[in-house]
């Protein structure tokens, strides 16, 4: 067993699920490395922010995905270091992995373009503790601001400014804005959570800055529809536990999501058939890697993008292994740019035609249910959804964690966990 040749694969995300599942008749032994037990549908997790999905509806156990594949290990573990010259990993616990062949589909961060330091106030949206974290502070301001008796206080828990108008940001927006205006009304006394104030921030001059002009018209005056203040032009200069800074007003919030792009710097640079520079037997894939187009302009940092990636990657190592003549260069296929406002509309640039409104938001809808893993969570997304549209219910209305929450359970003499 050991004679045959290793692939190791470091990240369960799109790029990574994609090479393994594309090598399956390759004579191969692949080990799949992840920090994380699940692969996690990143396009839908800010459903899980705003409460209307669980976190299970979106994300799989790794180990289960390929449990009918002998060829394929699955290692729950955080790669550290790769040693080049050894060709070996260098894993969490201080174990080394060997490798013939490298993958590296790890994903990128949030960028917070250098203030780092921002991060505890304003959240961004990566993994599911992630979206824990953001639904637990949304719905624990909306109790604060019921039990809080100062309107200064009252008004800053109830203004929720997110940062970046890319579809994150503006899906995210919608969200909120239906939350507060059509799921929560009639749960509180003291407040009334239609006057919460939902500012969304930007420093381009317009939302969704890679879509048509006409689309991302569409979606602000959509968002504005919705009651989210949309402010364009304006870079966030500070954010704290007072609210944020932008354009040099200063805003008091007390739910501050960071939704601005991934960070593009750390991502390795590779050649055209994806391999690390000077490293043939090591390829870079998904968000982790900078792949240029021929124009020089980067592939976008997109689950689509990371996929092609993935079965490239395959088809190359499955020629070396035969001996054949390596594939053509990578070829990044642009489908379309897709974004949801609230439950009702979303825009699809697909370049040749340009879709809005509520036919958008059906085609979006199937779109990611049909990319969704298995058949049951097809179903309770579809279900959900479904219930969204006609009640306005959402049911992972959960506050889970620590601190607040703790503080609460004392009260009632409960623990919080
Ligand atoms: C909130 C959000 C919304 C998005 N919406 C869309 C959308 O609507 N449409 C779209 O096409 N794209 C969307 N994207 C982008 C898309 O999700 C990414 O482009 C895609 O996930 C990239 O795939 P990947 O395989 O490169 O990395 P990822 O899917 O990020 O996977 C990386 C994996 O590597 C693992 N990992 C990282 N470091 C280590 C380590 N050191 N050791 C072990 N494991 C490690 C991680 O745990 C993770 O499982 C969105 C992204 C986010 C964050």
């Amino acid at each position: 067993m050991t004679s045959v040749h290793h692939v190791v694969v470091v990240g369960a995300g799109f790029g990574g699920l994609e090479a393994v599942h594309r090598l399956a008749p390759a004579p191969v032994r692949i080990t799949i490395v992840d920090r994380r037990n699940h692969h996690l549908f990143q396009p839908l997790l800010y459903q899980a922010a705003t409460a209307s999905l669980a976190p299970s509806e979106i994300a799989w156990p790794i180990r289960q995905l390929f449990r009918r594949r002998p060829d394929v290990t699955t290692l729950l573990a955080s790669v550290e270091a790769v040693d080049w010259e050894a060709r070996e990993l260098r894993l969490g616990d201080g174990s080394a992995l060997p490798y013939d062949t490298l993958v590296l589909a790890t994903g990128a961060r949030h960028a917070y373009f250098g203030h780092d330091a921002w991060e505890p106030f304003a959240p961004g949206l990566k993994t599911l503790e992630d979206a824990t974290t953001i639904r637990a502070r949304l719905l624990l301001a909306f109790e604060k601001a019921e039990r809080e008796p100062d309107k200064k206080k009252q008004a800053a828990l109830m203004t929720f400014a997110i940062v970046g108008a890319g579809p994150t940001g503006v899906e995210l927006a919608g969200t909120i804005a239906e939350l507060a205006r059509a799921t929560l009304p009639g749960d509180f006394r003291r407040i009334d959570t239609r006057e919460a104030r939902i500012v969304l921030i930007e420093a381009g001059p317009r939302v969704l800055p890679a879509f048509a002009d006409d689309l991302s018209l569409y979606a602000k005056r959509s968002l504005e529809g919705l009651g989210v203040e949309v402010a364009l032009g304006r870079t966030v200069s500070e954010c704290s536990a007072e609210g944020v800074v932008f354009g040099g007003e200063p805003l008091a919030a007390a739910t501050i999501i960071w939704a601005a792009p991934a960070d593009r710097a750390g991502r390795l640079k590779v050649e055209p058939d994806l391999t690390v520079p000077g490293h043939p037997e090591i390829f870079a894939i998904g968000d982790a890697a900078l792949v240029l187009r021929p124009d020089g302009r980067p592939v976008p940092g997109i689950a689509p993008a990371a996929k092609q990636e993935g079965v490239y990657v395959a088809s190359v190592i499955a020629a070396r292994l035969r001996g054949a003549p390596p594939p053509p260069p990578f070829r990044y296929k642009h489908a379309g740019d897709l974004a949801t406002i609230g439950k009702r509309r979303a825009v699809i640039d697909f370049g040749w035609i340009k879709l809005r409104g509520a036919v958008a938001w059906w085609l979006w809808g199937f779109a990611h249910i049909y990319f969704l893993i298995g058949v049951r969570n097809r179903l309770s997304v579809a279900l959900n959804w479904l219930w969204i549209y006609v009640r306005d219910q959402r049911s992972a209305r959960l506050i889970t964690g620590q601190g607040d929450v703790a503080e609460t359970s004392r009260c009632s003499g409960l623990k919080s966990d």
